[in-house]
């Protein structure tokens, strides 16, 4: 991330990153120092841990999960906050099964325990199984994306295991970059899900509180701290992430960064002195979340939209 040649903007030390929106170069420490100080004045600033005794913090075992847990236990744990690490496993061969271990032996060093639930358990069926099924053309399965019933499938197992542990916060690892792609997909797609990527909160009162206390960081810093850290992460892609619409809008986002830096923070910004007025018009008209009539969870009508896809499998 950092030229050659090039010093620490705060000190005489070599400096390992090179932040173009700040034009600063920083050295290893200042680096560091510079993330986590980001995110404590994250947590600080949108009021995450007031109030809160146990948070649940979703674990993918890549990256950006495992910077969110140490730096959750870094500012949590001091306050007497309990942590607990859910992992969904959707059963995706070749991919999931080879970031759990980096997951578990992190858990293992900052003693944090880990539940692990998984797709094949709770639908039945692995996202791999529901694949095949829609590559037949079986069932009454729709044309959606892997992707949408990723998502679904696995908001709707996170929001449940949060609830069973008992935790009172839901702490996700998204980062800048997931924060512009969404909104840039969002926009393009003309959906009106944009509440769900507040910093704090839900798409419903009844949802667990979700947090994302890394949503101002790029993904670069995040894993270039992972890296001065000494996590272990493996890097292996998705096989379904060719089937999305998310890596044409990364793309193009990043090279719209490359072309003029700051572009990821302005789209954010754009979201966030949007959200409110969004908010607003988008609950014009739509009833108060009720309980879905299959599985009780949160729905905004009658039944959840993880249990349509599910009744789109039988
Ligand atoms: Fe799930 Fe799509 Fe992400 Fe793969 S790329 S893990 S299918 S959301
Ligand atoms: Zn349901």
């Amino acid at each position: 991330m950092a030229g050659k040649d090039t010093v620490c903007s705060l000190c005489k030390n070599k400096a390992v990153a090179y932040l173009p929106y700040a034009e600063q170069r920083l050295c290893n420490d200042h680096f560091a120092h510079s993330v986590e100080r980001r995110a404590k004045r994250t947590v600080r600033e949108y009021k995450m841990l007031d109030g809160a005794k146990h948070i649940a913090v979703a674990m993918s075992g890549g990256k950006d999960s495992q910077v969110l847990l140490y730096l959750l236990h870094e500012i949590a744990s001091p306050m007497g906050i309990r942590l607990t690490a859910i992992l969904v496993d959707e059963g995706i061969k070749g991919y999931r099964e080879k970031v759990i271990p980096e997951a578990k032996s992190l858990c293992k060093e900052l003693k944090v325990p880990l539940k692990i639930v998984t797709f094949k358990r709770s639908f039945k069926r692995s996202l791999d199984d529901i694949m095949k099924l829609k590559r037949k053309g079986e069932g009454n399965l729709r044309q959606e994306a892997s992707c949408t019933y990723c998502g679904v499938l696995r908001r709707w197992l996170l929001n449940k295991a949060t609830k069973e542990i008992g935790a009172d916060r839901l702490a996700l690892g998204h980062n800048l970059d997931d924060m512009a792609q969404s909104y840039m997909m969002n926009m393009l797609r003309n959906e009106q899900s944009l509440m769900r990527l507040n910093p704090v909160g839900g798409d419903a009162e009844a949802f667990v509180m979700r947090i994302r206390p890394l949503f101002r960081i790029p993904e670069k810093e995040i894993a270039l701290y992972a890296v001065l850290k000494g996590f272990k992460s493996t890097f292996v892609e998705c096989p379904y992430v060719v089937e999305g619409f998310r890596p044409y809008v990364r793309g193009f986002i990043n090279d719209l960064e490359s072309k003029y830096p700051g572009t990821k923070f302005k789209l954010l910004n754009s979201y966030l002195s949007t959200k409110d007025a969004i908010s607003v018009a988008a609950s014009k008209g739509k009833r108060a979340p009720n309980s879905c009539g299959k599985c009780g969870e949160p729905t905004s009508g009658k039944i959840c939209k993880c249990c349509e896809l599910i009744e789109t499998l039988k």
